[in-house]
C-alpha cells in the first residue's frame, strides 16, 4: 500500500478500501498539514487574540478543530492562520468574562 503524502498519487497507487486502516486513521497529516489552507476563510472572519486578557484556560486550544493554537511553554502564544478556517469556535469557547478572542472581518487584513 502506498503512503499518502499529500502529493499527487496515481489512482492505481491509491489503497483500496480493504487496505485502509480501521477507522480511516491517517498516519500523515496529508495535504492540509503542509499547505496554507487559510484561504478557506475567504470573505469570512479570522480570530484575533489579546494575550493581555487571556487567562490561559486553554479552552481555545482544546476546542479548535484545526489545532491552530500555538503553545509556548504550555501557554497560548499565537494562532496559526495557515490552518484557521474562521469557524469562530475558539471565540465562543473563550470564557465570556475574559473574551480574549474576537472575530474580525477578513477583508480588514487584505
Ligand atoms: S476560528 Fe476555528 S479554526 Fe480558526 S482558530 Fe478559531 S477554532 Fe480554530
Ligand atoms: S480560551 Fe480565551 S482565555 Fe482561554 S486560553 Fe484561549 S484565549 Fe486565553
Amino acid at each position: 500500500m502506498s503512503s499518502l503524502t499529500g502529493d499527487s498519487v496515481a489512482a492505481e497507487d491509491l489503497p483500496t478500501w480493504e487496505e485502509l486502516p480501521p477507522g480511516g486513521v491517517s498516519d500523515d497529516f496529508g495535504a492540509t498539514g503542509r499547505k496554507d489552507m487559510g484561504f478557506w476563510r475567504g470573505g469570512g472572519q479570522r480570530p484575533l487574540i489579546d494575550l493581555n486578557m487571556c487567562v490561559q484556560c486553554l479552552h481555545c486550544w482544546i476546542s479548535c478543530p484545526d489545532s491552530c493554537f500555538i503553545l509556548e511553554e504550555g501557554k497560548v502564544a499565537a494562532i496559526n492562520y495557515e490552518h484557521c478556517k474562521g469557524c469562530g469556535i475558539c471565540a465562543q469557547e473563550c470564557p465570556p468574562m475574559v473574551n480574549a478572542i474576537v472575530m474580525i472581518e477578513e477583508r480588514r487584513f487584505a
